[in-house]
């Protein structure tokens, strides 16, 4: 292990395969976002610190000093130069969602940056991609202007078919903005059909919701901006590898040192703040996101209720509710739905409203949900979804639930489409 971090105690927390060890089986996932930084410390401090430097000192003596080039990318521990490459901050950050990911983890200044590196690191010809996060597809075109990459639609057979070696599939599930969720199998038999790479933009199901590891993903990535973030005050975007491809094996250089080496070139990484508050954020993950995943189902169980009834104010004016939970699949236990999405479904979900015109104003009745855009933090928000993008249907509605009481929520929803169904009584 190199290490210039000599004038600092030296870590003594236990790493997260010590901790399996000791214990005889893997923490739950609740204590890993605890306890998977532990090895990190080297101060007497709890919490842990904010380092903000962007550089590091070298080590005194000159018969330590190791040049850059000649230290293992894939065993830098303690080696810090400068914090385009690392920062303790990242290092932390990293070793949390590495845990809880399931695979060794790169962190980027946004979920796009992740996206973009993840697409150049790949190198395809073709990219497959459906519709879902209307950002992907503006780097797949600026891809397009300087390589030539072409872009392929998901859902189409013809299309698939023209995918060769080395491409790419991109699948994000659960969908944004619908948060409908789409077979991973499906795409992994696929990508094993074609020879592709099979991507996975998880970032509406993050753990413990949702393991794209499990069905195949050899990359999976996750805006961290959204749940790991939690808050609404940080942006991250993270690529985690799958476990097999990420150190070197049978002469083929391992992904992690690759895109590690491409993130210090390509610059994108996150800043000290950022990473500081991530490990701040993600402590609570488990948490937030088990509630958040509760109160959404409640709330689309009432609303999919109060529509089957009929007779309301949901009825009259929600055309439709757009949700995992609704998939037909959701329904049978043994469905590809239920394996995939084994504890509980995503916290976003969609409204198609009468007319465009409910849509604009609903967000204007509401006392509790905020009208913004994104997702996954603490506070529950609704977006009229028109406002950010131009590629949806005018009358939808996204609604991403955070920690609040599901009951105040409802009760909000309820008021404001009473109050939104007088206002355009015709
Ligand atoms: C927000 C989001 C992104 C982009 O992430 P940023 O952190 O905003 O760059 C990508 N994919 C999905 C599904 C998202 O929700």
């Amino acid at each position: 292990m190199v290490s210039n971090s000599k004038i600092e105690k030296k870590a003594d927390g236990a790493n997260p395969d010590q901790l399996t060890a000791a214990f005889g089986r893997q923490l739950s996932l609740a204590s890993r976002s605890i306890h998977a930084d532990d090895y990190t410390n080297t101060h007497v401090a709890v919490a842990p610190p904010m380092h903000v430097s962007t550089t590091y000192r070298y080590p005194r003596n000159p018969d330590e000093l190791v040049p850059w080039s000649d230290v293992d990318p894939n065993d830098w521990e303690d080696f810090y130069i400068y914090s385009r490459e690392k920062s303790p901050n990242t290092t932390r950050y990293e070793a949390i969602l590495s845990s809880l990911l399931g695979g060794p983890v790169v962190s980027y200044a946004s979920g796009l940056a992740a996206f973009h590196a993840m697409i150049v690191f790949l190198n395809p010809k073709r990219v497959a991609i459906g519709g879902g996060y209307h950002g992907c597809h503006g780097i797949l075109k600026i891809l397009k202007k300087l390589n030539g990459l072409e872009q392929l639609e998901l859902e189409d057979e013809a299309d698939l078919a023209r995918l060769q070696p080395g491409d790419v599939i991109h699948v994000e599930t659960p969908l944004n903005p619908t948060g409908e969720a789409r077979d991973l199998d499906h795409y992994r038999r696929k990508a094993d059909e074609l020879g592709c790479y099979l991507t996975v933009d998880a970032t509406f199901a993050p753990p413990p919701l949702q393991d794209p590891f499990r069905h195949g993903a050899d990359i999976v990535m996750h805006s961290g901006t959204k749940y790991f973030g939690g808050h609404s005050d940080l942006l991250s975007g993270v690529l985690a590898i799958r476990p097999d491809r990420a150190l070197p094996r049978d002469g083929r250089p391992g992904w992690l040192a690759g895109l590690r080496e491409e993130r210090l070139h390509l610059g994108g990484v996150m800043g000290n703040f950022e990473c500081w508050l991530g490990v701040r954020s993600l402590r609570t993950l488990e948490l937030r996101v088990r509630r958040q995943s509760d109160n959404a189902a409640r709330l689309v169980g009432w609303l999919a209720e109060q529509r089957r009834a009929g007779g309301n104010v949901v009825a009259d004016l929600v055309r439709q509710i757009r949700h995992s939970s609704l998939q037909p699949e959701a329904a049978d236990p043994d469905s590809w739905l239920s394996r995939q999405m084994p504890n509980g479904h995503g916290p976003v979900f969609s409204l198609l409203l009468k007319s465009e015109e409910h849509a604009r104003r609903l967000p204007s009745k509401l006392s509790l949900f905020h009208h913004a855009t994104s997702l996954g933090g603490v506070e529950s928000l609704v977006e009229w979804r028109a406002m950010s993008d131009s590629s949806v249907d005018r009358s939808l509605v996204r609604v991403s639930i955070g920690v609040e009481g599901w009951e105040d929520l409802r009760d909000d929803l309820l008021r404001g489409l009473q109050t939104l169904s007088e206002e355009l009584k015709d």
